[in-house]
């Protein structure tokens, strides 16, 4: 490739990987959970994860959500190199960059929604009212508004995904990253959160990096970035994306049992 568009491609690139490496020291052995991973992604892009367990997902998503450091190689988030910066100046960059989403959804059961989402500014030195403003903002941007005071137990499991990802919204990030959060969700509920992840990606320009085991769900991303060994084995894009808008009402919903003979939207 031309140096001009690798400039260009690095330009609009917010991350941006060169031959990193993981090893975890456990004393005798040394674990190789990533053997040199270099990838782009671009600002926008809605990109799945893919690979068996084992093949350094998580691994990957902790590096790049700044949880983690690599052994070797470079990161470069947002034009920053984080590779080499200390433990506390990348809590600072993940506060304000990265927002989390996890399989468990990590929701505190003794207080509200509100109050869950408001957590993560706490850190960001504003008055309570507005915390408690923007954790609200960021309810309705997953339709949860009307549940704010509700406790994660009143709540069903795609109802408790939602409020996860109004948590990593509210400081407003940049990234979104997502550890398989469909894997404790029915189908259906799975597909309605990939609406709420595509539409932040479609209608706010949010970066999507999803983790999945699930071939149906990485299909409603853009490309997929295979694993297998700690390294990249396959980067594609994803022929005949899904868009869960258009597919949620042919799927069936929980309470269409009454529905049973309705005829089938569609027909393939
Ligand atoms: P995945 O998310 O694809 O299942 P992981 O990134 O969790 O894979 O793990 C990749 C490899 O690194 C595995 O062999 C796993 O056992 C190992 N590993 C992950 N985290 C740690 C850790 N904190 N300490 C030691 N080994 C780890
Ligand atoms: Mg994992």
């Amino acid at each position: 490739m031309q140096e001009d568009a690798l400039q260009a491609r690095a330009g609009d690139a917010v991350i941006s990987l060169d031959n990193v490496h993981k090893t975890y020291d456990l004393g005798e052995v040394q674990v190789h959970a990533l053997r040199g991973v270099s990838l782009e992604i671009r600002r926008g892009e809605f990109v799945a994860i893919m690979g068996a367990s084992g093949s350094g997902k998580s691994t990957l998503m902790n590096i790049l959500g700044c949880l983690d450091r690599p052994t070797k190689g470079h990161y470069v988030l947002d034009g920053t190199d984080v590779s080499e910066l200390s433990k506390a100046e990348l809590a600072h960059i993940r506060n304000r960059k990265i927002g989390f989403v996890f399989q468990q959804f990590n929701l505190l059961s003794r207080t509200t929604a509100l109050e869950n989402v408001e957590l993560p500014t706490l850190y960001a030195g504003i008055s309570q009212e507005e915390r408690a403003e923007r954790a609200k903002k960021s309810l309705e941007r997953v339709g949860l508004a009307e549940r704010a005071m509700h406790h994660p137990s009143q709540l069903s499991g795609g109802q408790q995904q939602r409020v996860a990802i109004a948590r990593a919204l509210v400081n407003h990030p940049s990234i979104l990253l997502a550890d398989e959060p469909t894997g404790n969700l029915d189908s259906r509920t799975s597909v309605e959160i990939m609406d709420i992840l595509q539409r932040l990606n479609e209608d706010e320009g949010l970066t999507v990096v999803l983790v999945t085991h699930e071939p149906d769900i990485a299909h409603f991303a853009q490309r997929a970035l295979e694993f297998r060994d700690g390294k990249v084995r396959r980067d594609y894009r994803i022929e005949k994306r899904q868009i869960a808008r258009l597919v949620l009402p042919t799927m069936k919903s929980p309470d269409d049992d009454d529905a049973e003979d309705a005829k089938p939207s569609q027909s393939d």
